[in-house]
């Protein structure tokens, strides 16, 4: 890295004066939390992605189970989960004490297909009752979710999106039409995170969407400790009302225990200031794309981006396959250069088969295309913040990466 030469991390989010002056004025107001704030920013979010409802929580690995619990799932239950992403996916399946099937990915871009996810049906049957399916765009490119829905209905499965890498995107939706991701136009849920290395942030964030009115209500009520304050939902009657037939002031139940997952006013307040550039910041990563695409073809077959689906895509991060055995230098290693040169990479994911909680539980299995895509896959610089310069840089040195192979 050269005198002046910023280090460019993988991902990094793009926080504005506005964003700022949002937060600070509810700081000031008289609700930090379970304010005005949380439904504004739900009403918001669902109309950005075209959803009837969204529950916003405070963390993407919230919004998942909140899905996986809205859902039904529980003991007895099983359901598939690509082995190519964030822990959290399968996480939300076992916190209800459902079971993991992790299913084989596309080596090329690290998605499930519907055959992957018939594959690990397959799988499925000697551990319970498959349920779930839980696809995963992973980088922002789209799992074909007109298959995955084709196969869950065959199958009576309910399907929650992993979509935290995707917002802004749209995918094919059936019948030739598109939704955005989020709409749950072939899904029965879709789940966000609002973390500060995603797309938009709020600090701590998730959401969930749904076009299910009972799901929403109860992921509302599991967001709060599951407790409901509508006098038409109580139970207890003789405890609820007082003896003119008035609800006493102080109560309220709890059907089913839940958590606390609720996210700030504040946060959401940092939340909708971000939505409103959604379509800014997108339209920036498209270009970004479109600039590394161009710049790195004559880097091929050594260093080449993850094989793209149909659909339009805004890329949460810009991944690459990268040959390493052709470089004659392993991946640490490569790192390590780059980071010299002021360039931030990670790998996105080891894949969660390969964690010892799950090694252990399911004992080990082979999952190939996975972990083909896991042995080649680098996340290179990939934020709104970064110019076209940055760019040139990024992939100048992948260039000088590159050259060693020929060299070697
Ligand atoms: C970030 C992420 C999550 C979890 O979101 P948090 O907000 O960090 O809890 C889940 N799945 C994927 C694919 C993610 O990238």
């Amino acid at each position: 890295m050269s005198a002046g030469e910023r280090f460019l991390p993988y991902g990094r989010q793009s926080i504005e004066a506005d964003d700022i002056a949002r937060v600070a004025e509810v700081l000031q107001a008289d609700y930090l939390t379970t304010g005005p704030l949380i439904a504004r920013f739900e009403e918001a979010f669902a109309e950005a992605v075209g959803a009837r409802h969204a529950v916003v929580s405070n963390s993407g690995t919230a919004a998942l189970h909140l899905a996986t619990h809205a859902a039904g799932l529980g003991p007895g239950d099983v359901a598939i989960v690509p082995s190519v992403t964030f822990l959290a996916t399968a996480n939300a399946v076992r916190y209800v004490g459902a079971e993991v099937v992790f299913a084989d990915v596309d080596p090329e871009n690290g998605l499930l297909t519907a055959e992957t996810a018939e594959a690990a049906l397959a799988r499925a049957g000697a551990m319970g009752r498959p349920r779930a399916i839980l696809p995963v765009h992973l980088n922002g490119h789209s799992v074909d979710m007109v298959a995955i829905r084709a196969l869950a209905e065959r199958q009576g499965l309910a399907v929650i999106e992993d979509a935290c890498h995707a917002i802004g995107g749209s995918h094919p939706a059936g019948n030739g039409a598109m939704a955005a991701v989020g709409a749950c136009a072939a899904s029965d849920f879709a789940c966000f995170s609002l973390h500060p290395v995603k797309t938009i942030t709020m600090g701590e964030g998730g959401v969930t969407t749904t076009s299910d009115s009972a799901a929403f209500q109860r992921m509302s009520r599991f967001r709060s400790h599951g407790m409901v304050r509508e006098a038409a939902q109580f139970e207890q009657r003789a405890l609820a009302f007082a003896p003119d037939g008035e609800v006493n002031p102080w109560y309220y139940e709890m059907p089913e225990p839940g958590f606390n997952y609720r996210a700030t006013d504040f946060a959401c307040a940092l939340g909708l200031s971000q939505l409103g550039k959604l379509a800014r910041f997108a339209a920036r990563r498209r270009e970004m794309r479109a600039r590394y695409d161009r710049l790195l073809k004559p880097l091929a077959p050594i260093v080449r981006p993850v094989r793209p689906t149909s659909g339009d895509a805004v890329l949460h991060l810009y991944a690459v396959l990268i040959e390493f055995d052709m470089l004659g230098l392993d991946r640490a290693a490569a790192m390590r250069r780059l980071k010299d040169e002021g360039i931030g990479t990670m790998v996105h994911y080891l894949p969660v088969h390969m964690q010892p909680y799950y090694r252990h539980r399911y004992g080990t299995s082979v999952l190939e295309g996975a972990e083909a895509y896991y042995r080649r896959v680098l996340s290179i610089p990939f934020h709104p913040g970064m110019s076209d310069a940055d760019i040139d840089r990024v992939v100048a040195a992948l260039e000088r990466l590159a050259r060693r192979a020929h060299a070697a």
